[in-house]
């Protein structure tokens, strides 16, 4: 067993925290080289101390100031760097074998992209990479000889039940299709003429996975399955037809593959992200990961629903997205995570971030994108307009409101 050696992008958040769990079951497996935190010095030193990473990148010179004085004391090696280029320094560095990518939003896509291009093995938990950037992301995989594993729960299921020998094409495969099981999110049976009182404490607090705020959010709106329809689109070379979105409340059954005999494959477990992590940890072997066991006992019913674009109406703009291609997915999820971003600062209601979301996709560039220059300023024009049409409407927003 060689030992992996590792550069954890978004160590601080919600599957940075889970990947050190698990990393930190199997010493022997695995060796840290650097810790991407952005912000969070305070956790990043902590795990400076437990790590003993080679590097720790922060977002600017001040982070980088504060995590020096706190890396101080701690009599460690550490060396602390920071900004946008020494995120994709330490993705490509010769010395690291995995990247895992979980930062959140288009903020991950250089960095992300920069492990591919230096062929590493990248744990994907970042899908808005992928969304953005997916016949880029992945050409730039295949020419590299990079190895791209699915964390997101979904498509670490799809992946665990398609044949090992799986080449991309599904009908050599026998397969009909692939189905993506959704929670549903808190707001499943709310009333929808109550939609436009939800508070962000609300729409983040999801009743099976504890994960950072923005996907907490597109979970509720659905959005976030919208986005992995996409992920899986690319991933698997499977057309949008082909996709499927099943309402599964319990979060048991995290996906599953249809085949053209009948069969349906499925993956199961408890909701804890530490089981696809260490799926992709320890491929091909299986390690443990910290997660309880499904007890069968006390599970219940497993149900099943359809979900409902009038609930859900960034799913369908996802689905509209996927048909279109070309910049429509970069600008939906630009768009997305503005108006996200303005529903948790309190200046939009829940039901706005879909408005948004569709005022944005009106207004999609021409052409492919062919370049991560292309796709940034998509990225860019997208967030500037949805911010403009936020505005706009801000005062009508909250008269709205109030009514
Ligand atoms: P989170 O908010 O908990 O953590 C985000 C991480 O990214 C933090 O370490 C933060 O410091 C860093 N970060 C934030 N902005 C940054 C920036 N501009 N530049 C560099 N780093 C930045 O998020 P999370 O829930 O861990 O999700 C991370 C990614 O994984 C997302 O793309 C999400 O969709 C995906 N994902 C998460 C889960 C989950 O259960 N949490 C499941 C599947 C997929
Ligand atoms: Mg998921």
């Amino acid at each position: 067993m060689s030992v992996q050696v590792l550069t954890l992008l978004g160590s601080t958040g919600s599957i940075g925290v889970s990947t050190l769990d698990v990393v930190a079951r199997h010493p022997e497996r695995f060796r840290i080289f650097a810790l991407a935190g952005h912000t969070q010095t305070a956790r990043l030193a902590e795990q400076c101390a437990v790590h003993r990473p080679r590097y720790a990148v922060v977002a600017g010179e001040s982070e980088a100031a504060e995590l020096r004085r706190l890396i101080a004391q701690q009599n460690s090696t550490t060396e602390v760097l920071h900004g946008a280029q020494a995120l994709c320094d330490v993705a490509a560095a010769p010395e690291v074998t995995g990247v895992m990518a979980a930062i959140v939003g288009a903020a991950g896509l250089a960095p992300t992209l920069a492990a591919a291009a230096a062929g590493k093995t990248v744990f994907l938990a970042n899908k808005e990479t992928l969304v953005m950037s997916g016949r880029l992301f992945m050409d730039t995989a295949r020419q590299n000889h990079a190895r791209i594993l699915p964390v997101d729960s979904e498509h670490n299921a799809v992946y665990q039940v398609l044949p090992r020998d799986f080449n991309g094409d599904l009908d050599t495969h026998g397969i009909d299709s692939i189905v993506l099981t959704a929670s549903g999110g808190p707001f499943l049976d709310t009333d929808l003429r109550d939609f436009d009182h939800i508070t962000p404490a609300q729409a983040v607090k999801h009743p099976n996975w504890s994960m950072g705020q923005k996907i907490s959010v597109d979970s509720a709106t659905m959005m976030n399955k919208g986005l992995e329809l996409i992920e899986a689109h690319w991933l698997f070379h499977c057309p949008p037809e082909r996709l499927e979105a099943v309402i599964h409340p319990q979060s048991v059954i995290h996906s599953m593959v249809r085949y053209r005999d009948g069969s349906v494959l499925a993956q199961m477990g408890v909701p804890d992200m530490r089981t696809p992590i260490a799926y992709c940890l320890g491929l091909s072997e299986r390690i443990a990961s910290g997660a309880a066991k499904l007890d069968f006992a006390t599970l219940g019913a497993l149900t099943f629903r359809q979900p409902d674009f009038q609930r859900f109406p960034c799913l369908k703009l996802a689905y509209d997205a996927m048909h279109a291609g070309g910049f429509a997915p970069c600008v939906l999820n630009a768009a997305n995570e503005a108006a996200v971003a303005a529903f948790l600062r309190g200046q939009i209601r829940f039901s706005d971030i879909a408005r948004s979301v569709e005022h944005a996709l009106a207004h999609i560039p021409a052409g492919e994108p062919d370049s991560i220059d292309a796709l940034v300023a998509a990225d860019t024009q997208t967030r500037r307009l949805t911010e403009a049409f936020i505005s706009s409407r801000l005062i009508c927003f909250n008269t709205q409101d109030r009514t």
